[in-house]
């Protein structure tokens, strides 16, 4: 068994995604400062009038909702920065999932960020937050799930769905992981889509999923799969997008090294 599994793309370094993402949330967090200052101060005379103890009692209200977001965002940006697991990260994660990422994705677009580069960022962020659970899980409750885009353009073997049918001839990923997959004892799939992709997981019902794609489907993948964990790998273009991409199998295995109760292999 590794005695101790490498933390993957984890630790207190400040990566570019980790920058662009406290980048991002800062003028978030500035943006709402300020809408919520302009829905106190704009309504003020008119609240007066109505009772003078209003505009003090509504502006308490958006005071505290601020230092709410204030502690949320604080907690948020510790863990990312120092890679470990203060509070909540299960919940933080939602946070991130479920509000951040529309935000940010808007922000960003208004800063003339790209969106992959945010879509990057925030895959980081997944994977930090889901590291930060320290989550450990059996082989048989662990999904690989894989892109249809890793097999060779002009393999005639069906692999959509399980990979059975692979030869493992080497010429495209699928080979290696197939073999990871049988050191493990982990199940793996293809996927051509998100729709396959989602029965994949209701049908096998992982605990934890090591999910291979492109910032758009891996950002996507991760909001649908929410509250299930998902830890992203991003593949490589060198063909282009969606054409005999490749994916680092020394991530997969350390993935799986990390997530795994045993890490001895089977
Ligand atoms: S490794 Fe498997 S999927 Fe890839 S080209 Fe060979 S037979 Fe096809």
């Amino acid at each position: 068994m590794d005695e101790a599994p490498k933390i993957l793309n984890g630790g207190n370094s400040l990566r570019p995604q980790k920058r662009i993402f406290l980048g991002l949330l800062a003028v978030t967090c500035v943006l709402f400062a300020a809408i919520l200052a302009g829905l106190w101060y704009v309504p003020y005379v008119g609240l007066t009038t109505l009772h003078p103890r209003l505009p003090l009692i509504l502006g308490t209200l958006f005071v505290i909702l601020l230092f709410l977001v204030f502690v949320i965002v604080t907690m948020l940006a510790l863990t990312v920065v120092l890679g470990r697991d203060l509070f909540f990260s299960k919940k933080l994660r939602g946070v991130v999932i479920k509000l951040l990422l529309p935000l940010m994705s808007g922000i960003g677009k208004l800063c003339g960020v790209d969106k992959d580069e945010v879509r990057r960022s925030f895959i980081a962020i997944n994977n930090q937050l889901v590291l930060a659970q320290h989550l450990k899980t059996t082989p048989d409750k662990l999904l690989l799930l894989m892109p249809h885009c890793l097999q060779f353009h002009d393999c005639k073997f069906r692999i959509t769905g399980n990979i059975v049918h692979c030869q493992r001839c080497g010429k495209c990923p699928i080979k290696g992981l197939a073999e990871l997959s049988d050191k493990y004892g982990v199940g793996i799939a293809v996927a051509t889509g998100g729709t396959l992709a989602r029965r994949i997981v209701v049908e096998r019902r992982p605990k934890l999923i090591i999910a291979v794609a492109c910032e758009r489907d891996l950002s996507s993948g991760i909001q649908d799969s929410y509250p299930l964990p998902v830890y992203g790998i991003l593949n490589h273009r060198p063909q282009g997008p969606c054409y005999d991409t490749l994916v680092n199998l020394e991530r997969v295995e350390e993935a799986l090294n990390t997530f795994l109760v045993k890490g001895e292999p089977t």
